[in-house]
């Protein structure tokens, strides 16, 4: 029985596979504030022309260039594991696999991305990253990548988490970037909030709005945003897991996958590990593929399909995706990666067409599960990653009551060693379960009412 398998680093995915090519309705353009759609020249004070290029590609392959290969190579191949552990534990006749994006230097798949935008921004010539963060994942993610390829990266934290979380704080500081406090002296939006508010704990839509400002207010013009997740190019970046799952599958002879199965706040880690079995299933296979996320923060599961911004603050253009409103305040659950209030337009183009059934969890049976998990295979997830874990283990006992060998493949984004006041709290009976009410989910898409809508447009296939 293979318990981990593993390649070389010269069996490592070579390009990078764009769902865009493939999906039968296209993923409609991102609209500016005057309802058109927007042309790739005014994200150029935003994004470097080459990260453009890719975001609107329809190039089905794109090849990753050998200097990022060799980065990636610190960490990746990942292992695929199987759970046989946990497969134990529940007694079930399915066989249980799991990428393991947590061995990354940062603990997550976020490098994936991270590395290959800093990468393509450092060749356009491009001398300086900003970016936010919330708990911290994608800015220590950041400033990882800038660290090894020599740029400058500045992160603007949510005040409260800055505060409240110190250490991945201190991860981005000991790669050398700049953390600071958001709101933050430093930029027009950052002073406006703090002079009315001297205390203010910050929000993500603050801290996105103060990165931009700082991106393209640099008169050198040497100075870009990036965003961890969401946007179609850092969707086509993380796809080198679900390529490198599917050579260990074969590696073993693991013919079919009856289940591919993520947890979802932008859509990343999921889009990365399914969209080339999506691919499968477009030309014919049969496959369940299921993103799941917090019943407090049901942007799948109960929001529509709708134009929406971005941030808080509407600087980013309007995109087609599941929201539950740019206002939307989500509770606070401690799978802060999940609590994003919109979904990749290219995850919600592949449920608009049927291709995916989007599952919401509560936070109790995602803890249960992680405590499970750890307790058998060992490892200690995120918490956004219990999320995935809970849906496997719902359907690891549902073959065991069907009596089917089903196999089921999942992504475990992330270690949860940075994040073990959520387990603190679990362990000490603190916490509870959060539905979103339904007037809070009305009022908030109440505030998108009048932007413009988006065509329901479904192949019928699925
Ligand atoms: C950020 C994060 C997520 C959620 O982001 P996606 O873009 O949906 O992947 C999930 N898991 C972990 C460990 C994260 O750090």
């Amino acid at each position: 029985m293979h318990i981990k398998i593993h390649l070389s680093e010269d069996e490592i995915p070579r390009k990078w596979y764009n769902l865009g090519a493939d999906l039968p309705t296209p993923v409609q353009p991102p609209l500016g504030p005057d309802g058109n759609p927007i042309t790739p020249d005014k994200l150029s004070a935003v994004f470097p022309m080459n990260l453009i290029e890719q975001e609107v590609s329809s190039e089905r392959w794109i090849t990753i260039p050998e200097e990022i290969l060799e980065i990636l190579s610190r960490w990746r191949p990942t292992p695929l594991h199987r759970a046989v552990f946990l497969e134990r534990e529940l007694k079930t006749p399915a066989r249980i696999y799991y990428k393991n994006e947590g061995v990354s230097p940062p603990g997550s798949h976020k490098p994936n991305t991270a590395v290959a935008q800093a990468w393509y921004n450092k060749e356009f010539g491009i001398k300086r990253l900003t970016t936010e963060t919330g708990a911290g994942q994608w800015g220590s993610a950041l400033a990882f990548a800038c660290s090894l390829l020599g740029l400058e990266c500045k992160v603007y934290m949510v005040r409260i988490s800055y505060d409240q979380k110190p250490f991945r704080k201190l991860l981005m500081q000991t790669w050398g970037a700049e953390c600071l406090a958001s709101p933050s002296p430093e930029t027009e939006a950052g002073r406006r909030i703090l002079e009315k508010d001297p205390q203010s704990p910050g929000s993500l839509g603050i801290a996105i709005s103060e990165a931009i400002e700082d991106a393209v207010s640099d008169t050198s013009g040497k100075t870009r945003y990036s965003l961890g997740s969401v946007l179609n190019h850092v969707m086509l970046h993380q796809t080198i897991i679900g390529l490198e799952a599917k050579k260990q599958l074969d590696k073993i002879g693991e013919k079919t996958v009856d289940m591919v199965i993520g947890c979802a706040g932008g859509g990343s880690n999921f889009s990365g590990l399914s969209f080339p079995f999506i691919n499968d299933k477009i030309n014919g296979a049969s496959i369940d593929i299921i993103p799941v996320e917090p019943t407090s923060c049901p942007t799948m599961t109960r929001s529509g399909f709708v134009y929406d911004h971005g941030d808080t603050a509407r600087m980013t253009p309007l995109l087609p995706m599941h929201s539950l409103g740019h206002q939307f305040i989500p509770p606070p659950i401690h799978a802060g990666g999940l609590r994003y209030h919109g979904m990749a337009p290219l995850v919600s183009q592949a449920i608009i067409e049927g291709l995916l059934t989007p599952r919401s969890l509560n936070q109790m049976e995602c803890y249960e599960a992680a405590i499970l998990f750890a307790r058998t295979e060992g490892i200690i997830p995120a918490p956004e990653t219990s999320h995935a874990i809970a849906a496997v283990i719902q359907e690891a006992k549902k073959a065991k009551e069907e009596g089917r060998e089903k196999v089921i493949l999942f992504n475990f984004s992330g270690h949860g060693l940075m994040d073990l006041t959520g387990f603190d709290k679990y362990l000490k009976g603190e916490l509870r379960d959060y539905v979103l009410p339904e007037e809070d989910l009305e009022k908030s898409l109440d505030a998108i009412k009048d932007l413009p809508k988006p065509d329901i447009a479904r192949s019928g296939r699925w």
